[in-house]
Order: C-alpha cells, then structure tokens, then sequence
C-alpha cells in the first residue's frame, strides 16, 4: 500500500510529464524518477530490517534490576510475555508480539516496529517523502501556470497537487513531530506514555542528535546492572 502510495504519482508525474514540449520535462522525469528510487530503498529497509528485536539472553533470576543513570535510579521490570528483562527504553510490542530495542512505535504503514535498528531510515523515508510532496506541487504547479496549457488537459497536474498536498501536510508533521523528539533524545512511546519526568537521556540537542544517528546506547545495561 505504502509502495503504491509513492509509486503511482511518481511515474504518472513521469508520464504526464512526457507529454510537455518544454526541455524542463527531462529534469521534471529524472527528479522524480530518483524520489520514487530513493523512497522505495528507504522504505525497504524500514520495512524489512529488524527493528531490534530483544533476544531471549538478557535474562535474570532476580525478577528486578536497578540502574542508576543521570543520577536518576530506575527499576529494570521483565517483560511479562518474553520472560526476558527489558533496559529502560526496550518495550514489548503488542502487534509483532516481541519485546524491541529503543522502541519508537509500530508503524502500519510499514507494517513493522520502528527501534533502534531502522529508525534512521525511517526518518530519511519521511525526509526524502516530505521533500518529494513540495517538489511535486511545485512541479506540477509549474506546468500548469507557466506552459500555458490548452483548457482541460493537463487534469492529472491538478490531482497530482492536490495529492501531494495532502499527502505532504500529514508527512511533514509526522517528520517535525519526529525531529522535535530527538532533539529531546525521547521516542515515541515515551511521550506518548510520558515515560521519565526529568528525561535521563536528555544531553542536549545537538548530542542527542548525534546520539541518534550513531544509534549507540545510551548506557551499557550490563556494567551498571547491581542485582538487588
Ligand atoms: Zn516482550
Ligand atoms: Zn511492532
């Protein structure tokens, strides 16, 4: 569904683009041909990577753990399903029925878990989403104010705007919504649950952004972890 949701308008801005005389078709076709491209590696890689699943050796006889981070002291819980314990940003996913890394959120639209493992190209599938919408109204705008098309004709420009509006308005949202989200080094679900009152992971925007593309963890469970 997703796959369809970018390649239709992609190639019928390709076709109806073949069909101008002007010479601006050739970069209008390569552009759009290279969105299309670029939207399909995201998103099979969003799609198909694991996410993070949490194998089962992280497992303890005490039934709890404590951490301390930031000067903070937390309580590590097991998840109850996978019998495995959980570090503090790994939750259970009801829909994939197993317990993700950093877990984000389960995404519909790519029919898997966002976590830490594809993540980043889930941000660049938004990105490259958000930026093919404004170049697609932009685009087709152009054709039909500026190459003074005959009355009629160039009906598949207007619904291509009128898509990519739509289409744009809700991915640039969840894109800025995103983005605000790692500046403050928190996920989905975290907000969403209003997880950590004084966010622990919390080092600042321009390192939590770069602890997020690095991806790497934010504390090494292990050497912290006194059994109590
Ligand atoms: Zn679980
Ligand atoms: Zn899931």
């Amino acid at each position: 569904m997703t796959e369809f949701m970018i390649l239709v308008p992609g190639v019928s801005h390709v076709i109806l683009c073949s069909r101008i005389t002007h010479p601006i078709r050739v970069p209008f076709c390569i552009i759009s041909s290279l969105f299309v491209l670029l939207d399909t590696f995201f998103l099979f890689f969003t799609v198909f990577r694991d996410p993070g699943r949490m194998n089962k050796n992280f497992t303890s006889e005490d039934p709890q753990a404590v951490v301390q981070i930031s000067n903070q002291t937390f309580t590590l819980k097991s998840c109850t399903t996978c019998k495995t314990l959980k570090d503090l940003r790994t939750h259970h996913c009801k829909v994939c029925d197993y317990c993700v890394d950093r877990l984000d959120h389960h995404c519909p639209w790519v029919a898997n878990c966002i976590g830490r493992n594809n993540h980043r190209t889930f941000i660049l599938l938004l990105t490259c989403t958000s930026l093919n919408s404004v170049y697609m109204i932009i685009a087709n705008s152009f054709e039909l104010t500026l190459l003074d098309p005959p009355p009629g004709k160039y009906g598949g420009e207007a619904v291509l705007i009128i898509y990519s509006i739509v289409l744009g308005w809700s991915i640039i949202s969840l894109l800025f919504y995103q983005l605000c989200l790692i500046m403050k080094n928190r996920t989905t679900h975290e907000h969403r649950r209003k997880l950590f009152k004084a966010n622990p992971f919390d080092y600042g925007a321009f390192k939590n952004c770069k602890v997020f593309w690095s991806m790497k963890r934010d504390f090494a469970v292990p050497l912290t972890l006194n059994r109590t």
